[in-house]
């Protein structure tokens, strides 16, 4: 990729940390054109182990003759689309931790755990110069990370889906005021998902479980 590019979006990254005011480190696990941003939400018992929210900065190639807008233009149409590679995959999931992030900060809200916002690159061919590297740093084991949440599908309503592992297919499940048979999972939602996050106060969560049990929860 063009280093014109690459620095503009670190910079882009690091100006979002700025108005986030959030610390911000840039790592080379393998060399300087493919760099990995990482923000700080410093976690109010910083020693437990802390979460990471991940989003890679790379995109899948463009057949530019394809499209009816120019591909990195992020052209904005008349009906609110957005055109611009990558905008889905993964663009929204990334922006959306840092408006989450925004809009939390705005209500006082500190998290328990120290969150780490990582914007990785090479994730499109494997991460062997991006996050495969990094994980097997000194850097990254300081991080202490206890759990992590990546790349899903984007949705076109108000319901927002997790699932495991690479969108591993799943089963589903209504839970009704906490009643489970997934025990962990609920444990897991309900230790790492603030209920302060007002976004997930009226939407339903699909989720599945680390194990093999997909459900459906509705939170209210
Ligand atoms: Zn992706």
């Amino acid at each position: 990729m063009c280093l014109l590019f690459i620095a503009a979006c670190v910079e882009f990254l690091k100006r979002q940390a700025a108005s986030l005011d959030l610390p911000v480190e840039v790592i080379y696990p393998v060399n300087q054109q493919n760099p990995v941003v990482v923000l700080k939400w410093q976690g109010s018992q910083p020693d437990l182990p802390s979460i990471i929210l991940n989003s890679h900065t790379d995109v899948v190639p463009v057949f530019e003759e394809k499209w009816t807008h120019s591909p990195f233009s992020a052209d904005l149409d008349a009906e609110g689309r957005i055109f611009a590679r990558g905008s889905q995959d993964m663009k929204c999931v990334g922006t959306q931790y840092l408006g989450a992030v925004r809009a939390l900060k705005a209500t006082g809200y500190q998290p328990k755990r120290t969150i780490y916002l990582t914007y990785v690159p090479d994730e499109e061919v494997g991460g062997h110069l991006g996050m495969r590297e990094m994980v097997k740093s000194d850097y990254f084991k300081k991080l202490n990370v206890g759990f992590s949440f990546d790349e899903g599908i984007s949705s076109e309503d108000d319901t927002y889906a997790l699932y495991y592992a690479e969108r591993t297919l799943w089963r589903k499940y209504t839970l009704e005021n906490g009643i489970t048979d997934c025990s962990n999972l609920q444990f897991i939602l309900l230790l790492y998902i603030p209920p302060q996050i007002s976004v997930l106060s009226s939407v339903e969560l699909l989720v599945t479980d680390l194990c093999c049990c997909p459900i459906r929860l509705a939170r209210s």
